[in-house]
């Protein structure tokens, strides 16, 4: 652990004290606890977005899928709006299942009805992993169906080979006629920023505690490029990863002089300004939320387990559960 380590992870209560609205525009809450969600809310995070991605074993059929995406669109949102969060979700093919072509075909059948429900923000996140051929088909397939669609675009670019496989994520999508500004491309590092950011793309950054790009690297790239397209997020899922990302490293911004206007661009208001695109997603969601009911079912199901529900009579006065 080096001298960084401890200032690279603000303490909860420094971010309590510095409140903000945080947007984390990619996270995987079904792999997360409902004690994310009261942390999340707690330091100011007010929406999310759940990108569509593996389950860390390869899916068997179809129907795991479909499953999937109900999830994403029905229960999760569901159970962030018991917290008090707005949730959204992009709908995709991941790339690592691309390469199970007879599954990948009867996927491919499936995105158009989820892409078109209400709250998918774009289609995502696909793109590369081991950049094999048919990743390369069904990455190229989807970005048609996001032209025919008029959807904004989430990239996963590889974490191995990173700077190739971010530049060919790019030209593909060039290739296929899509803007830059309706492409998000995520999991940058020093080695893309640059190229991703000169072509006019939106630049996502996944911070991972102790590896990868930490938010000590994060608080270097705003001091150098400053803070136009570039995107903060946790890419939390079931793996070593922090929802607190945002927040916490919004306030290292803080401790080492980043000025306020920036560190609310990138960590809030420039996903709003892309994603918004799509039409889904508007601050109005959050700004004059509906009051959190945890009397509230989905189905037949409660987030709750015998505790008292949290009943808001304005939104204002969000309780947690003790
Ligand atoms: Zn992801």
């Amino acid at each position: 652990m080096g001298a960084f380590s401890e200032r690279s992870y603000p303490m909860i209560n420094d971010v309590l004290t510095n409140f903000m609205n945080y947007i984390d525009p990619h996270i995987h809450m079904s792999s997360r606890t409902t004690d994310d969600y009261q942390a999340m809310k707690q330091a100011g995070i007010v929406a999310v977005i759940e990108p569509a991605f593996w389950l860390g074993q390869p899916r068997t059929n179809v129907g795991s899928f479909q499953d999937y995406f109900n999830t994403l669109v029905g229960w999760e949102r569901f159970r962030a709006a018991q917290f008090g969060i707005r949730h959204y979700c992009t709908i995709g093919l991941n790339s690592k299942e691309a390469n199970n072509e007879p599954l990948a075909e009867e996927v491919m059948e499936l995105l158009p009805l989820y892409l078109s429900k209400e709250g998918v923000v774009a289609i995502g996140e696909i793109g590369y992993d081991d950049m094999t051929p048919a990743e390369d088909k069904y990455f190229r397939l989807q970005l048609e169906l996001a032209k025919e669609l008029d959807m904004l675009v989430l990239i996963h670019t590889p974490h191995r080979n990173k700077k190739a496989g971010t530049l060919q994520s790019m030209d593909v999508c060039l290739e296929h006629g899509l803007k830059p500004s309706q492409v998000i491309v995520d999991h940058n590092n020093e080695e893309t920023v640059r190229q991703v950011l000169d072509r006019g793309f939106w630049a996502g950054f996944t911070l991972y505690p102790h590896t990868k790009m930490s938010d000590a690297r994060m608080v270097e790239i705003v001091r150098q490029y400053g803070c136009d397209r570039i995107i903060v997020d946790s890419s939390a899922d079931w793996g070593i990863s922090d929802p607190l990302a945002v927040p916490k490293t919004a306030q290292l911004m803080r401790e080492n002089g980043i000025r306020e206007g920036q560190i609310k661009a990138v960590c809030y208001e420039n996903a709003l300004v892309a994603y918004s695109q799509s039409g889904q997603m508007n601050e109005h969601d959050w700004l004059n939320p509906q009051p959190v009911d945890q009397r509230q079912l989905f189905g037949s199901s409660s987030v709750l387990r015998g505790q008292k529900p949290v009943v808001e009579e304005s939104s204002q006065n969000y309780i947690l559960i003790d």
